[in-house]
């Protein structure tokens, strides 16, 4: 059985998230999403809120795991026994750093592989920062989160 992680801030969760994570899961028998607790990050939404949010969005899928963790990507993912981190690769601009991301963690475990899936076409513009700019002028962010998230979102930054 392959185990997969896929990680990241999800702050918030994004449809473009969601697609790559179905994506993952029709791939590998076992998906755990990772959230991130990253010091040097400000995030919009706790750590709690962020992978509550996850938990409902994948709620579609039981097997899906949800966890958070702070420290090195490579521990979390040998913690889990998982063996491929999975990534989304928006844009040009998303490969430079991804390519550096999975260098350093092929460098600290060699065991751990990173596969890169191209984001969908529909989600390809999509970010959470974008959503959190759109929510923040009012614009409607339908479709392209939750309901749930939308609303959380709606909350936050009233
Ligand atoms: P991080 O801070 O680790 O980049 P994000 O929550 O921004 O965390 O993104 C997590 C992962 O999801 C990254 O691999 C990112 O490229 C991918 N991703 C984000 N938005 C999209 C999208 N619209 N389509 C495909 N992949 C995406």
């Amino acid at each position: 059985m392959t185990i997969a992680v896929v990680p990241g801030s999800f702050d918030p969760i994004t449809a473009g998230h969601i697609d790559i994570i179905r994506r993952a899961k029709d791939l590998y028998e076992h998906v755990i999403v990772g959230v991130v607790i990253n010091p040097g990050k400000k995030p919009l939404f706790s750590l709690e809120e962020r992978v509550e949010m996850v938990k409902d969005a994948v709620s579609w899928d039981p097997t899906i795991a949800v966890d958070s963790f702070t420290g090195l990507l490579v521990d979390f993912v040998k913690l889990h026994n998982a063996k491929v981190i999975v990534r989304g690769l928006r844009a040009v601009s998303d490969f430079e750093h991804e390519f550096q991301m999975a260098q350093l963690n092929r460098r600290l475990n060699a065991r751990i592989e990173t596969v890169f899936m191209m984001a969908s076409p529909e989600y390809a513009y999509l970010s959470s920062s974008i959503i959190k700019e759109i929510a923040m002028y009012d614009g409607s962010v339908k479709g392209l989160v939750s309901p749930n998230v939308e609303a959380l979102l709606r909350k936050a930054l009233a």
